[in-house]
């Protein structure tokens, strides 16, 4: 059903992002996948999508921490009717040691692009009497955990964005609203697992089930492919009413 509809996914060679390119391009979508790497495998990657799906896809560089990169992304995509600010990072630290060029990449990767990409792509969307903005937020968006000031920070700032997002657009048919995942097995959370064994002295087994899961009370990872059907849910007809709020995907992290 989104045959003919551009999607753009922000940081979308791995993880969330290429599971929600997945699947909106299931749906029909043509794509533009975005990293801040210009390697052979980004281009195939994007070859491979085409090819298992039947639409257009680029493979588009840009770095989500540069303001002019995050616009150029939405100039050099042309059309964007879809626009999923997913690209994200990490970094875990007590406030007093948390590194100021860590807090202005994270504030800069996971809140600033989306203010930059939506900027650059509503008036696209407008011109097509059509856009769906859906921006991965995070249970740490909607509740805070200690160490990952930056992150709950820039979570925080993309829920509030996108409600700003909805007020601005609620008179037309454009939708902005914010996914908030609990724990997905991806390379993002891969990478926290050997500090945190290090940390607690504990088995990856434990720091799975002890500490990543031990909020999450189904017990279970969240997968990308569950992240990306309900990116594609919000770009259907049915949730044309939608706007301005968040759909948490935890397992019931945020209703404890
Ligand atoms: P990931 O590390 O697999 O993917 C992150 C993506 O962002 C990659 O494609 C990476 O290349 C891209 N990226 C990083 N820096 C970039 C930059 N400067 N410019 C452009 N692209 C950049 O991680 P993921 O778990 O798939 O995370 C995707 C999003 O989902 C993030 O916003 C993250 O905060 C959010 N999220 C993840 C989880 C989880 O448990 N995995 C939970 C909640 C929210």
């Amino acid at each position: 059903f989104l045959t003919g509809k551009t999607a753009v996914v922000t940081g979308s060679n791995s993880g969330i992002g290429l599971g929600v390119a997945h699947r909106l391009a299931r749906a029909g979508a043509d794509l533009v996948l975005n990293s801040f790497t210009d390697r052979d495998e980004d281009h195939a990657l994007a070859a491979g999508l085409a090819e298992e799906h039947g639409v257009a896809v680029r493979y588009v560089q840009a770095d989500m921490s540069k303001a002019e990169d995050c616009r150029a992304l939405i100039a050099r995509a042309e059309r964007c009717d879809i626009l999923v600010n997913n690209a994200g990072v990490q970094f875990v630290s007590p406030i007093p040691d948390f590194p100021v060029e860590r807090w202005d990449a994270i504030i800069a990767i996971n809140l600033s692009s989306a203010f930059h990409t939506s900027a650059a792509a509503l008036p696209l969307m407008r011109k097509a009497g059509w856009g769906r903005i859906v921006n991965i937020a995070s249970a740490h968006g909607l509740t805070a955990s200690p160490f990952k000031s930056a992150y709950v920070a820039a979570k925080h700032g993309v829920v509030g964005l996108s409600k700003v997002t909805a007020l601005e657009t609620a008179r037309e048919p454009i939708t902005c609203n914010a996914i908030c995942p609990g724990y997905v097995l991806t390379p993002l959370v891969e990478a926290q697992i050997p500090e945190t064994m290090k940390e607690y002295g504990m088995s990856r087994d434990d720091v799975i089930r002890k500490v990543m899961l031990e909020r999450q009370p189904s017990k279970e990872f969240a997968t990308v492919e569950e992240i990306g059907d309900t990116a594609v849910f919000l770009c259907s007809d049915a949730a044309a009413q939608i706007t301005g709020t968040t759909i948490s995907v935890d397992g019931g992290w945020t209703a404890l």
